[in-house]
């Protein structure tokens, strides 16, 4: 086994001063999406020729960087989001968390940065959940949301991989993602920007995806959107996915359809559901479907739900689309059956609520 893939112990450093149980109670009433973080984070560096070492469970707290740390420069950095949930039982269990392993590797390999060995990898994400897990919120939709991510931090202003990294694992206490739990969200089509070529970086989670999508997201809201969404780079004409979902349309005939993986990042909300509605007989198929094909069955009456799906959101309705040349409504402009009944399954099983069929769910601590 070559170094870089041998897995190093964790050293368990407790914080000698964690959050009171009194201000814990208070932050965890209404925590809202990445605001609330938890006393630990798990750590692990890397250097070439040594490999993954220096593996820590620690106190939370602010990182020391040089000013010329590469990440800063050349934005080497990739990212997971994923969440642990109180299940029925009083257990914790994480879902699919081998997928998350996986494709930060696949993010990895496309930013020329070192592979993490998927064990590692859960390692410190369940380290992290142990040490923390009073942070879980009791609210309704409450879960630990895990933030795995990964940068360059050699001090150097040479443009090539980074010779460092550090792996990271941070943990924040989180309600509902979209604030006053409304029905639908409204979408914005980018017509003057757009999110991934082909051959470009689409599929990784690189927080660089991110920061190019910031001033479609803010033209959105300008137009009084709640989300961006975006066509295909090549024709502008092919709906690919939001700034941070995925999407799918629901037809008159039952069946759905989804676009093809390429540029898009390959949710796994999106292949969990694929999974759920083909287990369940529905028709589902990953199909290119054009933006002027969308407002044509918005209108006809042919498509009559679309929703948009990831780890933080997890399912949501989307309402009404604008563009530049108005804007058209889907359905009744609310949550549609088939959404919901989708949304109602995946969370069942994520929650320990319904069998778990698939084998999608991993405990970490026992109820
Ligand atoms: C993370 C992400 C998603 C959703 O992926 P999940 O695995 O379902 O959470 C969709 N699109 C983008 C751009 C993402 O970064």
């Amino acid at each position: 086994m070559s170094l870089a893939l041998a897995t190093p112990p964790f050293a368990i450093l407790p914080n000698a001063t964690p959050v009171s149980v009194a201000d814990r109670g208070l932050m965890l009433e209404n925590p809202g999406f990445g605001r609330v973080f938890t006393d630990h984070m798990a750590i692990v560096r890397y250097s070439a020729g040594k490999g993954w070492h220096d593996a820590r469970l620690t106190a939370r707290a602010p990182l020391q960087i040089d000013p010329a740390c590469s990440v800063l420069h050349y934005a080497q950095e990739i990212f997971e989001g994923m969440k642990a949930y109180r299940a029925a039982d009083g257990s914790v269990v994480l879902f699919r968390p081998e997928a998350n392993a996986a494709r930060f590797n696949d993010s990895a390999r496309r930013m020329a940065m070192p592979e993490l060995p998927e064990g590692l990898f859960l390692e410190a994400v369940e380290q992290l959940i142990r040490i923390d897990r009073d942070w879980i919120p009791a609210v309704e939709g409450g879960s630990l949301y895990l933030r795995p991510f990964m940068f360059a931090n050699e001090v150097f202003l040479g443009v090539k991989p980074s010779s460092e990294y550090l792996f990271l694992v941070i943990a924040s206490s989180v309600g509902a993602y979209f604030k006053g739990g409304r029905e639908a969200v409204s979408l914005w089509v980018s017509e003057h920007y757009t999110r991934a070529a082909p051959g470009g970086t689409g599929a990784a989670k690189c927080g660089g995806n991110y920061a190019a999508s910031l001033a479609a997201q803010a033209e959105a809201i300008e137009h009084g959107c709640d989300q961006v969404v975006f066509l295909d780079a090549a024709e502008r004409k092919w709906v690919e996915e939001l700034g941070g979902m995925n999407i799918f349309f629901v037809f008159d005939d039952g069946s759905i359809i989804t676009p093809p993986l390429g540029t898009i990042l390959p949710g796994i909300t999106r292949d969990s559901i694929m999974t759920i509605a083909r287990a369940d007989g529905i028709e589902l198929r990953e199909e290119a479907y054009s933006i002027d094909q969308w407002k044509a069955d918005a209108a006809s009456g042919k498509l009559r739900e679309a929703f948009a799906c990831g780890t933080a959101a997890v399912v949501t309705p989307i309402g009404e689309v604008h563009s530049t040349d108005g804007r058209f409504t889907i359905g009744a402009g609310g949550a549609g059956q088939v959404t919901s009944r989708i949304k109602q399954s995946l969370v069942a099983i994520q929650r320990g609520e319904a069998p778990d069929r698939f084998g999608w769910v991993r405990p970490v601590i026992q109820g």
